[in-house]
């Protein structure tokens, strides 16, 4: 017998599925950089773009001060362009002078934005130029964090689509390796590799890797576990390359991280005892760390609004694991296929809205009157203004949140915005 674990299936019931398209309230793709740029700590992410970009990035990543940044904007608009091979010129002349000063650079990434100047520019095509001209020092890659192509957490997704296309091919198919698709915080990267080694998996890869020099390999024999819900064109940039995804909750919570697990486990043939006698302590850590949550937020109702696709494992984790009662799940896309081990474990008949249109979602959240609404920055404070409870889902992928260690983290995320509202009150 491999690895199971327990995790409750809702019956057949469908979701009730709401499609919207109207006005949205998501930060575009370039705030992955936030996040990025701190895991693979030897690359550089050179926006191309407006200052509106640059004062998203600033502001985003407005409380952390740098001695040498690893991101900047290169500002494309505002001046007079003469042509379009000038504009290449003055990229040109950026990267060198950035390269020049940044030794320590290995791996540069062109980030596309909006602008019309920026996206007559044929990135792709300069980043392998100038690729060319710096190899082997530093590699240069390029994607789009435009708000007009990608939202949020698209952004990390066109990264390491990127990324996953340079990977280095493995040697032979029976090269059986485990790769963890999905940025995640360095303190996760290393509970989840004590286990998998307990586990006897391996070998095991992350991509992103902390360095560029450990790019991981792939090919036939590469079984993908993936971190994060939005890795659609990741997901298919690497299965184009012979990995194969095992199919799997996301490791949130206790029952979701141990189920993470289990899917690898069986994958590897890891006999059930095994596997239980390795996760039983810190599942029973995690279980414990979450009771005193459950109290607080059971039977509570719970409205979230479409931010970062987490939208749905966080949903399965509230109900599931702390007794939430889930009012809507707003997510910016619904991929199915991504969540076909998530959307199961729903509870039956909850509402899901993929896209948005703003202000009928924000009547649908009044008349519903949630105890706590889960939402963008701009949302939060005429929310609160009205009386709402709210959460800042930007925090949710700026917190380790993933794996058994941080799921009393990810439970007091929820709680202590209801705590703070009941002191606030008393
Ligand atoms: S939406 Fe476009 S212009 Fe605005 S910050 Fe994002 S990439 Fe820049």
């Amino acid at each position: 017998m491999t690895a199971a674990a327990a995790i409750a299936c809702r019956d057949a019931a469908p979701l009730a599925i709401l499609r919207e398209r109207g006005q949205r309230e998501v930060f575009c793709g370039l705030t992955g950089i936030v996040w990025l740029h701190r895991r693979i700590q030897d690359a550089f992410f050179l926006v191309v773009g407006s200052r509106t970009c640059a004062h998203l990035l600033q502001s985003a990543a407005g409380v952390m001060i740098f001695a040498e940044p690893r991101f900047a904007t290169a500002v494309m608009e505002q001046r007079d362009l003469a042509g379009l091979a000038d504009t290449h010129d003055e990229l040109e002349r950026i990267v060198a002078r950035l390269i020049e000063r940044r030794p320590d650079i290995r791996l540069l990434f062109l980030v596309g934005s909006c602008p019309s100047e920026v996206i007559k520019l044929d990135l792709a095509r300069a980043a392998a130029r100038l690729s060319v001209r710096y190899a082997p020092q530093v590699r240069i890659l390029a994607y789009s964090g435009s708000g007009i192509e990608t939202t949020f957490t698209e952004g990390e997704d066109a990264c390491l689509a990127a990324l996953a296309a340079e990977l280095p091919a493995s040697e032979g198919a029976s090269t059986r390796s485990l790769m963890v698709v999905g940025a995640l915080a360095d303190v996760v990267e290393d509970q989840f590799r004590r286990i998998f080694a307990e586990l006897d998996i391996g070998p095991v890869h992350f991509l992103p890797p902390r360095r560029c020099a450990d790019l991981p390999p792939v090919g036939s024999g590469t079984r993908l576990l993936l971190a994060q819900p939005f890795l659609n064109e990741t997901t298919r940039v690497l299965e184009g390359r012979g990995a194969r995804r095992l199919s799997a909750p996301y490791p949130l919570g206790a029952d979701g991280t141990a189920a993470w697990l289990a899917a690898a486990a069986r994958d590897f043939a890891v006999p059930a005892a095994r596997f239980e006698a390795v996760i039983r302590p810190a599942r029973e850590r995690a279980r414990r760390a979450l009771l005193p949550h459950r109290d607080r937020l059971q039977g509570r109702r719970i409205f979230l609004f479409p931010d970062s696709q987490l939208e749905p494992p966080l949903a399965r984790f509230l109900a599931g694991e702390l007794g939430m009662r889930i009012v809507e799940i707003g997510t910016p896309y619904l991929n199915t296929r991504l969540l076909d081990a998530e959307l199961p474990l729903l509870p039956a008949e909850t509402l899901v809205s993929e896209g948005q249109d703003v202000d009928r979602q924000l009547d649908r959240c009044r008349a519903a009157a949630p105890d706590l609404v889960v939402c963008g920055l701009g949302l939060a404070n005429p929310l609160e203004a009205e009386g709402f409870t709210t959460k800042w889902s930007i925090e949710l992928v700026f917190t380790p949140i993933q794996g058994f260690e941080q799921a009393g983290d990810l439970a007091e995320l929820f709680s202590r915005p209801l705590l703070r509202r009941t002191r606030l009150e008393v």
